[in-house]
């Protein structure tokens, strides 16, 4: 805990309390002349820790470790703010949060490129079986040079399917057209033509995605709607040998359901930065060796982390100084908003 800066009000009260672990130079400068606490609780503690101290803070800097639900929200009577540091904030019910008035802000577009990267990293690794490779030299199996050892496969000719075409999805489509593939996608909302054209990519419907596609990238947001959105059926509909991506949300798949494909041989291979209970991966996938695997550090890059940091940290400010967040991903109640306001 690290309280600084002048304030007139109540010690008990903080304007900032911060999960994610910020340096404590970067959150002086940036949020200078408010009081601030840093949480690090260990996981186990995290929930506790975060009901116990939320009721005295006006703004939370939150990752997507922390639940922030109506229960937390009830908690904390004088929050004004809930800046999420990562663009997805399936941790946040952001409509209970509006009608508490309270702002809900993420981080986009600062993180696009260096996820996009990982996602491209993951499917090349994937296709020519980088795991398998780096696990043989790391474990000094590599005793002879064997032409006919870690065949993979090409990724030109190979059809991209990738679903949810936003920021990143389209950051890995410009990645992959220099490599020859042929990039389909699935959106609930079509692109332009212009942009698909940039792209080259061909809209088309799930299913027809699922068919199609010789290799599967999920970049689609976590929600009610999405959760469980590759299936067993889903799986059943991909091709023999299909290899699928995922540094979106690893509660999409059915991960019993994706471990049990990958056994018969249906999945060929899987490269996951994301899973659906973190940290917990479950054996079987990291036994698995057609399983490449990363500890979520899609967006894991210093120039990336720290823009994060910074437009978390002024989401926050933003509404501590009276204003609105940059990137808001809801709009408080006014009538509430009123209220907090007077408080
Ligand atoms: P984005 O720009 O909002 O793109 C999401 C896309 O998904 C949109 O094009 C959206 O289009 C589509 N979509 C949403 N719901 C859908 C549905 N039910 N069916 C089909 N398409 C749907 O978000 P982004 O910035 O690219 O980020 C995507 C996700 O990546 C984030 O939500 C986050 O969970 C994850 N992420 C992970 C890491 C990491 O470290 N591994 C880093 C950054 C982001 P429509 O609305 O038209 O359907």
């Amino acid at each position: 805990m690290t309280p600084t800066g002048r304030t007139s009000r109540p010690a008990a009260l903080v304007d900032l309390l911060i999960t994610p672990a910020f340096p404590t130079p970067l959150v002086e400068r940036l949020a200078a002349g408010f009081t601030f606490e840093q949480v690090q609780p260990d996981v186990d503690t995290a929930r506790a820790e975060l009901l116990a101290r939320v009721g005295r803070a006006r703004a939370l800097c939150s990752t997507g470790a922390d639940r922030i639900d109506a229960e937390l929200l009830d908690a904390a009577p004088e929050l004004l703010v809930v800046a999420n540091f990562g663009v997805g904030y399936d941790g946040v019910d952001v409509v209970a949060a509006a009608d508490r008035g309270v702002w809900v802000a993420n981080t986009p577009d600062v993180l696009t490129e260096s996820t996009a990267d990982v996602a491209l990293l993951l499917l090349l690794g994937t296709l020519r079986r980088a795991g398998e490779g780096f696990e043989h030299v790391r474990h000094g199996r590599w005793k002879a040079s064997d032409p006919g050892a870690f065949w993979g496969v090409d990724p030109g000719g190979l059809t991209l399917g990738i679903l949810g075409m936003g920021r990143i999805g389209q950051a890995l489509a410009a990645r992959v057209a220099p490599l020859g593939m042929r990039t389909i996608y699935h959106n609930r909302t079509r692109l332009a033509a212009e942009r698909e054209a940039e792209l080259a990519a061909t809209w088309v419907p799930l299913d027809e995605l699922l068919e199609r596609a010789d290799v599967v990238s999920l970049h689609v947001p976590l929600s009610a709607e999405t959760r469980g959105l590759i299936g067993r059926p889903q799986l059943a509909r991909m091709r023999r040998g299909v290899f699928i991506i995922n540094t979106a949300r690893g509660a999409l798949v059915d991960e019993a359901a994706l471990i049990e494909a990958l056994g018969s041989g249906h999945v060929a291979g899987v490269g996951l930065d994301v899973f659906a209970r973190e940290p917990r991966v479950p054996r079987a996938l990291r036994e698995h060796p057609g399983a490449f695997l990363l500890p979520h550090l899609g967006s894991a890059t210093r120039r990336t982390r720290e823009a994060m940091m910074r437009l978390c940290l002024e989401n926050a400010v933003a509404v501590l100084r009276g204003g609105r967040p940059s990137t808001p991903v809801n709009e408080p109640r006014p009538d509430r908003a009123r209220a907090r306001a007077r408080r």
